[in-house]
C-alpha cells in the first residue's frame, strides 16, 4: 500500500477527514496533500524529474511511480531542478493496481480522444472532480502513461474517468511532463477557488463557471442594467445616425453571455451613471 509521505504542513491533515472547524483555506491545502500524480513505465528518467517540478510548482509533493524504466536517475534529478525532495519520497509501485489501492478517484490521463469506454474529462473537469474528492478527506490520482504507448487499456479499465486536454487533432500528444504540468495548474486553481472565504468552493458545485458568492443577476436587474445602457449610449452619442437595436443586440448577448450576479450590475451602472453625469456636464458645458 504506497502512502508517499505528504510535506509536513500537510501531515497535520492525513488521513483523517478534516475537523469542522477548519478554514476553507485549510480544507483546500488538505486537498493539495491528498492528490497524487502516479507516472506509469515512464521510459525517460528526465522526464520523472521534469514531472517532479511540474508538481512542486503548483505545490502538490505526492508522486508514485510504477515501474519506472530507470529511476533513480542523473538525468532525472537534474530535470528536477530543487524538486528532488518529491524524488527522494517517490513511492515506487510494480502496478498502477497497487499504487491506486487506497484511492477514491482514479483519473487517466490520455492523449488519445474518445476512443476508450470511459467517461472523458477536459482538465478543468477534472479537476473539479479531484476536489470534491480531495476535499472530503479521500486520495485521489492522476495518472500518466508511457512516453511511446501511453497507458494500455487494462491500465484505463482501473480509471473511473479519463481526461484528455484539448489540443491539436493532428498531433495532440504532449510531453509527459508538459501534461502533469497543465493538469498540475489546473488542480492548482481548482483548489484555491475560494479559499478565502468559507462558503463551499464553487468548484465542488455541478455548475460550470467561476467561483461566485452572490446569485445570478435577476431577469429585472438586468433588464434595468440594459435600459440604462441604452440611455448612456445615447447620451455619449454612440449611435451617430446608425439604429441603436444593432448595437443593443450585440452589447446584450455579450453581459448575458458573462452570467453577471448583483453586484456586477451594480458596479456596472455605477460606471453608466458616471458616464451619464460626464455626459450632461459635457452638454451644459457646450451649451
Ligand atoms: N504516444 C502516446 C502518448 C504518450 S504521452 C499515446 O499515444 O498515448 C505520455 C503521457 O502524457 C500520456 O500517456 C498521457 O498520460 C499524457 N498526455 C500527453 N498528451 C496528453 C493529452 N493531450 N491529454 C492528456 N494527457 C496527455
Amino acid at each position: 500500500m504506497p502512502s508517499a509521505p505528504p510535506s509536513a504542513s500537510l501531515a497535520a491533515f492525513e488521513p483523517d477527514r478534516a475537523p469542522a472547524h477548519e478554514s476553507a483555506h485549510e480544507l483546500a491545502s488538505a486537498a493539495f496533500g491528498r492528490t497524487m500524480a502516479v507516472l506509469v513505465g515512464t521510459q525517460h528518467p528526465g522526464n520523472i524529474g521534469a514531472a517532479a517540478r511540474a508538481l512542486k510548482t503548483m505545490g502538490f509533493s505526492r508522486l508514485v511511480l510504477v515501474a519506472p524504466e530507470r529511476f533513480p536517475h542523473a538525468d532525472a534529478s537534474a530535470m528536477a531542478a530543487g524538486a528532488d525532495d518529491l524524488l527522494a519520497s517517490a513511492v515506487i509501485c510494480e502496478t498502477l493496481a497497487e499504487a491506486v489501492a487506497n484511492c477514491r478517484l482514479v483519473l487517466g490521463c490520455t492523449a488519445r480522444s474518445r476512443r476508450i469506454a470511459l467517461d472523458e474529462l477536459n482538465p478543468r473537469q477534472a479537476a473539479r472532480r479531484a476536489f470534491a474528492v480531495a476535499n472530503d478527506a479521500a486520495d485521489v490520482a492522476l495518472v500518466f502513461g508511457r512516453e511511446r504507448t501511453g497507458l494500455d487499456n487494462d491500465e484505463l479499465q482501473l480509471c473511473h474517468a479519463a481526461v484528455h486536454i484539448p489540443a491539436n487533432p493532428a498531433y495532440s500528444s504532449l510531453n509527459l511532463a508538459a501534461a502533469v504540468q497543465v493538469l498540475a495548474y489546473e488542480l492548482r486553481v481548482a483548489f484555491s477557488m475560494d479559499s478565502a472565504s468559507d462558503a463551499p468552493p464553487a468548484a465542488i458545485l455541478p455548475s460550470e463557471g467561476e467561483a461566485r458568492n452572490e446569485p445570478p443577476a435577476t431577469h429585472a436587474e438586468l433588464e434595468g442594467f440594459f435600459s440604462q445602457l441604452a440611455d448612456t449610449l445615447d447620451a455619449i452619442d454612440f449611435h451617430k445616425g446608425r439604429t441603436p437595436e444593432t448595437a443593443m443586440r450585440k452589447l446584450r448577448r455579450i453581459f448575458l453571455r458573462a452570467d453577471l450576479d448583483a453586484r456586477d450590475v451594480r458596479l456596472l451602472r455605477g460606471v453608466l451613471a458616471d458616464a451619464q453625469r460626464m455626459a450632461r456636464l459635457a452638454a451644459a458645458r457646450d451649451g
